[in-house]
């Protein structure tokens, strides 16, 4: 089957990158989100993130154009998904939520529709199992930001179909990025060895081994990471961290995931890293500079 048409579940910040990067690719987008106000807010992130590769002089004003008159938006599901060929679902991180858009997207999407979750912890097995179609479910895991970041992790679920994984892995090279195939453990590959990393930079922090910028650099200079594991752990967002590593401590049994109580602490407390203006670090609008939190100063 050739995939043209498709449609994302969630225009929020996963939903309108993955959006983005399939309509600059020449597919048929359609964005659907149940809150109106969240679509119209996609839309102007991506023309914002357009400007920008327009400003690097990767795209022309044209070509934003177009890239833009390939995404249509939709508010109801059904609609949204009723000539999709693939169904890329990027819904908040709430199994409850998703078990019950895949019976959806089941109900109403055509019968050949491969259907993706974007997902960093659910299991694809079970989202498959809400469906009568568990060959074709499978995991499509972007990293954000998703124009700029190469990789898709690749989730193959219990009953996923060697076809549909081919033809996922195909669809990621067309639209530029670099697959990856993990199977459906807890955390897939990339959290399972991320989250352990994050969490032990916070023990680090909390039993006094070193300071937030100490830890950031060493892991930045010394591993050759972009950032530091507190700052990224900001960027991310402590809350999902936090709730990324209870999936593995759950999954696994094991205490070796048990979440660090500082990162328990925080996340009680709000302070949830960039989103919420504060985590390890400071985060004024227009500010580029690197402030840590008035909480790890000495
Ligand atoms: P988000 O909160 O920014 O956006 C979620 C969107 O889903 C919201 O706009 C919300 O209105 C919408 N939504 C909720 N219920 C819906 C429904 N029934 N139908 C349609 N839309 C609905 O979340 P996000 O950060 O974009 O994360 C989305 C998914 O991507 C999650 O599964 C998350 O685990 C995963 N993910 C996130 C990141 C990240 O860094 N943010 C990275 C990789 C994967």
């Amino acid at each position: 089957m050739m995939i043209k048409n498709v449609s994302i579940i969630g225009a929020g910040t996963m939903g309108n990158g993955i959006a983005h990067v399939f309509a600059q690719h020449h597919f048929n987008v359609t964005l659907v989100d149940i809150d109106g106000e969240q679509l119209q807010k996609g839309l102007s992130i991506i023309s914002k993130n357009l400007d920008r590769q327009i400003a690097k002089a990767l795209i022309s004003q044209e070509q934003k154009t177009k890239i833009l008159e390939n995404i249509k938006t939709k508010t109801n599901l059904s609609d949204g998904v009723e000539t999709a060929h693939l169904v890329v679902e990027a819904a908040s991180e709430n199994e409850t939520l998703k078990l019950k858009i895949f019976q959806q997207l089941d109900a109403a999407a055509p019968q050949d529709c491969i259907l993706a979750s974007n997902t960093s912890s659910i299991s694809i097995t079970k989202l498959a199992a809400a469906t009568q179609r568990p060959e074709q479910v499978i995991g499509m895991h972007f990293m954000n930001p998703v124009p700029v970041m190469q990789l898709v992790e690749i989730i193959n679920g219990y009953a996923t179909s060697s076809y549909v994984t081919g033809s996922i892995v195909e669809l990621s090279k067309q639209i530029g990025k670099t697959p990856a195939i993990a199977s459906d453990y807890p955390g897939f590959v990339a959290n399972r060895i991320l989250m352990p990393m994050i969490n032990e930079a916070i023990y680090s922090l909390q039993e006094g081994v070193a300071d937030v910028t100490s830890i950031d650099t060493i892991m930045k200079l010394g591993m050759g990471h972009p950032m530091g594991p507190l700052q990224l752990a900001d960027f991310i967002g402590l809350d999902v961290c936090l709730s990324i590593l209870q999936v593995l401590q759950k999954g696994f049994g094991s205490p070796k995931y048990a979440p660090c109580t500082l990162l328990a602490n925080m996340v009680a407390a709000g302070q949830l890293g960039v989103k919420s203006g504060e985590g390890f670090y400071v985060y004024t609008p227009g500010s580029k500079d690197l402030v840590v939190s008035s909480k790890f100063r000495k």
